[in-house]
């Protein structure tokens, strides 16, 4: 593996990823320095070759789970160019939009409004680039400087230098222990690659399969009607440890967290009060699913009933304890948590829909680990750091603890970026000043 030396042009910021975090940014960057006249240059790195929004997750049936006025520009600047309405209408679409009469469009539009804008940043983003880790730059006690190392498809690393980095690297998909043994059997699968996983399954080709579906939110729910649907000859057990499948909370009042300024709130409040209020309203995003797909499943499953043909299981208050593979199938060892009884159930692959976490923003900055304040962050999601680190990191998507519940979702995008632009503005200035003037001190 060969590693370049930097190139010697310092970009004014790099963001890692070019999700909608960073589209936000890289649309607020320019608005705001076509006002100021000062624009920022940013690079942005992406590790898909081809971008796509939760690519392998967009099967037929999956909706936007938020208003589409929610987009990447509205909420901060209804009048800019980047808009969802201004998509719809770019596409002949916007009659016919009006016509479906919903705020929710479907998932394969919503990635492909996103690629629609990120294809008028294409100069500004350099897909196919794996961020490995952000490194500091020494310079006489102090770090001016980042330099960002990267792979590319062909296994290349690149060093890139930065005045400062915003971090935007989405969620990493969450494999529940007793699977960890399988990671790498095509046979057990996280939702997250549910499409180019399914390709490769015996009933793409109409081969009969038994599928476990594991957990109980809305990727479980959207993997259950999408097998029932594409694949006739498919049996699914949907395997969870809840009770029941729980509706998402999306009644107006409740909505109301989502919204730009309830993220003061959630901020300005004490530690203890932060955690409550997530545990509060966990039931708006967490283990819990549309109630339309949870109609359309009771519906499935009650229609086998009047049938008298069990096709697909439910089986609630369910762990899983232990997994094996034994003649050519997955083998799971289940106990009931109600009646604390086991049973042993063969599959012949399974798909994990148990949720993702978010730490990968501790592993690209461990090189800077001990100038940051264990990955705090202030109200305008820059990282705490230590005086000698002059340049200002920030993260996107990673601060639910201190920002609310909407900071993994699309809903503050907007005004996320906008403040992002603004602060990183001025962090920048406020380094160049001094700099300048130490220069000036030392030559006095
Ligand atoms: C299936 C699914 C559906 C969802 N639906 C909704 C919804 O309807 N409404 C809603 O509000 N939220 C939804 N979410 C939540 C989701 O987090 C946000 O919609 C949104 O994707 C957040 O954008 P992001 O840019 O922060 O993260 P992401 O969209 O995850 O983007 C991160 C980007 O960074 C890239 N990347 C990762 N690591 C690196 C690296 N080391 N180097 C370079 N690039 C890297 C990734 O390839 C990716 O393109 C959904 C999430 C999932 C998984």
């Amino acid at each position: 593996m060969t590693q370049h030396a930097p190139s010697p042009s310092v970009h004014d910021v790099i963001g890692i990823g070019f999700g909608p975090s960073n589209l936000a940014l890289a649309i607020a960057l320019q608005e705001r320095g076509e006002q100021t006249g000062q624009a920022l240059k940013p690079l942005f790195l992406e590790r898909q070759a081809d971008y796509h929004w939760h690519g392998n997750t967009l099967v037929a049936q999956s909706e936007l789970q938020i208003s589409f006025l929610k987009d990447l520009v509205t909420l901060r600047n209804p009048s800019s160019p980047y808009s969802f309405v201004n998509y719809l209408q770019a596409h002949g679409r916007l009659v016919d939009f009006i016509n479906l009469g919903t705020f929710y469009p479907c998932r394969m539009e919503y990635n492909d409004y996103l690629r629609w804008v990120a294809t008028q940043f294409s100069a500004q983003a350099r897909l196919g680039e794996q961020v490995l880790r952000v490194e500091p730059v020494h310079e006489g006690g102090r770090i001016r400087r980042l330099q960002v190392i990267s792979r590319d498809v062909h296994g290349r690393e690149q060093a890139r230098l930065a005045r400062s980095a915003v971090v935007s690297t989405g969620g990493t998909p969450k494999i529940p222990l007793a699977f960890t043994p399988f990671k790498d059997d095509p046979r057990v699968f996280h939702h997250a690659r549910y499409l180019s996983a399914m390709a490769g399954q015996p009933c793409s080709q109409g081969k009969p399969m038994r599928i476990a579906v594991v957990g109980a939110g809305q990727s479980a729910a959207e993997a259950f009607i999408d097998l029932n649907d594409s694949y006739p000859s498919v049996q699914v057990d949907m395997i969870l440890r809840a009770a029941v499948l729980k509706p998402a909370d999306d009644s107006p009042f409740v909505n109301e967290i989502f919204g730009p300024d309830y993220t003061d709130l959630v901020f300005n409040q004490p530690e203890t009060e932060r955690e409550r209020l997530i545990r509060e309203y966990h039931n708006t995003n967490y283990s819990v699913v549309d109630l339309n797909l949870i109609e359309r499943i009771y519906a499935i499953l009650y229609r086998q009933k009047v049938s008298g043909q069990p096709r697909h299981g439910f089986l609630c208050r369910r762990s899983i304890e232990s997994v094996e593979s034994l003649d050519g199938r997955l083998h799971l060892q289940l106990r009931d948590l109600a009646t604390g009884s086991h049973e042993s159930r063969g599959y012949d692959a399974v798909i994990l829909a148990t949720g993702y976490e978010r730490r990968s923003h501790r592993e690209l900055l461990a090189p800077l680990k001990d100038y940051l304040d264990d990955f705090r962050v202030d109200r305008s999601y820059q990282l705490l750091a230590r005086p000698e680190l002059e340049t200002p990191i920030f993260i996107q998507g990673f601060s639910q603890h201190s920002h609310g519940l909407s900071d993994t979702l699309l809903s503050v995008l907007p005004a996320r970026a906008g403040e992002i632009a603004q602060a990183l503005e001025l962090q920048l200035a406020r380094v160049n000043l001094s700099s300048e003037h130490r220069r000036h001190s030392t030559a006095v």
